[in-house]
């Protein structure tokens, strides 16, 4: 990664300010810019610090530049804890309250949008700023709510085919668009009340996650299983559940359909792919079943299902490799401006990822590119297999 974040490029006088600002040691301030736990955006978006890892619980993510005398934050989005079985999680996890909010998870790509000084840009999960997403961020949302809300951040889900991290065809969504789930203050972080949250949105016309409502505590584990069941039959993810003032930590619950699928691409590209990622998945499976009580019938789809979604995507890769095929992933993106997308081929790059864009089709008075995403590792890692390595 090309990202400059060495100490050498931050003077010491700059330093001091960062730790004061922190309430770090100058020493620390040094370390983490070492170890690149802290570094900068490049280019226009030099002035933009990211944080690379979890830091003094300071979410990975998190972003902050100079703002006036000080400095101005935009706080990472907290990791959302997986909920294996519904009863007793949710009681457990909800103590106190007497209903919570349930709303659906919709599978995309997760973005906060943001002014920084005087610019709206789109902010991937972990601190980056996408060149490709703050286009569509600026042509999409109504820039009075910036003017309005300076101190705000939406933080939402990109969703959609024209989407080249998680393209899904499964929403009614024609190229890609922003549905927003939280908003919160910049600094502190704090989320607005989820109703709060959805009566500002929704006078900028805003797009917003679906909630199925406030549900009480007591009867959510039945009535979230009726709506996982119905959404896992359109393929949609599932739901995440929140405290409705927002302040006990939210929790996700996912449809096995959707498990399956993040498995089917996880296996494809087995060796770039998590294995937090794939074994949670994995054994979510398991406690489904016991906690739905399924017919042996019911268990013997589920265990076919399983095992075709890790397999199939398995044999396909390595067999094309031994066929001399290269993996890739195929993704579209659709821009405004040419410009953006020659900018999103050079922020893949720095990022190491290795694509191919091929030529524009106008669409409209936009334009289509189609990307293939090389999966380097996984190619290599099949290739040395098949000339006789070891694992
Ligand atoms: P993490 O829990 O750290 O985000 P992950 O990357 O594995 O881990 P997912 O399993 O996709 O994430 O689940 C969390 C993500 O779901 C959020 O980061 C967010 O982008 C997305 N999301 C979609 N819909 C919602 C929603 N209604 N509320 C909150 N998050 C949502
Ligand atoms: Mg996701």
């Amino acid at each position: 990664m090309h990202t400059a974040g060495s100490s050498e490029t931050i003077d010491a006088g700059f330093v001091g300010k960062l730790a004061g600002y922190l309430g770090f040691e100058e020493e620390k301030v040094h370390h983490l810019f070492e170890k690149k736990y802290l570094a900068r955006n490049w280019e226009e978006h030099e002035h933009i610090f990211r944080f690379d890892k979890e830091i003094s619980h300071i979410e990975r993510g998190t972003v902050f530049y100079e703002k006036d005398d000080s400095f101005e934050m935009v706080m990472g989005f907290p990791k959302i804890r997986r909920a294996m079985v519904l009863y007793p999680t949710l009681e457990k996890q909800f103590e106190g309250l007497r209903s919570v909010v349930v709303e659906e998870k919709m599978n995309g790509y997760n973005v906060r949008v943001a002014r920084v000084n005087g610019e709206v840009l789109a902010i991937t999960r972990s601190g980056y700023i996408c060149p490709y997403t703050t286009e569509r961020a600026r042509t999409k949302l109504n820039p009075d709510f910036f003017n309005d809300y300076p101190d705000l951040v939406l933080y939402g889900e990109m969703v959609g085919p024209d989407n080249p991290y998680v393209p899904k065809e499964i929403y009614d969504v024609d190229s890609v668009e922003f549905y927003i789930f939280d908003v919160r203050k910049k600094n502190t972080g704090d989320p607005l009340p989820a109703a709060r949250r959805r009566e500002i949105l929704e006078k900028y016309g805003f797009l917003q996650v679906k909630s199925f409502g406030e549900i009480p505590l007591e009867t959510a584990p039945g009535e979230i299983a009726k709506i996982i069941r119905n959404l896992g039959k359109i393929e949609r993810e599932g739901v995440v559940i929140k405290d409705p003032a927002m302040v006990l930590p939210s929790v996700k619950y996912t449809s096995s359909r959707s498990n399956c699928s993040d498995l089917r691409h996880a296996f494809k590209f087995y060796n770039e792919s998590g294995r937090d990622y794939m074994l949670s998945r994995i054994v979510r499976e398991g406690f489904q079943a016991v906690e739905w009580e399924e017919s042996e019938a019911e268990f013997r789809k589920r265990c076919m299902q399983l095992g075709e979604s890790i397999l199939t995507p398995l044999r396909d890769s390595v067999q094309s490799v031994k066929e001399s095929q290269r993996l890739y992933d195929e993704v579209r993106i659709r821009v405004k401006d040419l410009k953006t997308a020659v900018e999103f081929e050079d922020y893949l790059k720095r990022l190491g990822v290795d694509s191919v864009f091929e030529n524009p089709e106008p669409v409209g008075d936009e334009y289509r590119i189609t990307i293939k995403k090389i999966n380097k590792s996984t190619n290599d890692k099949t290739e040395a297999i098949w000339r006789g390595e070891l694992w």
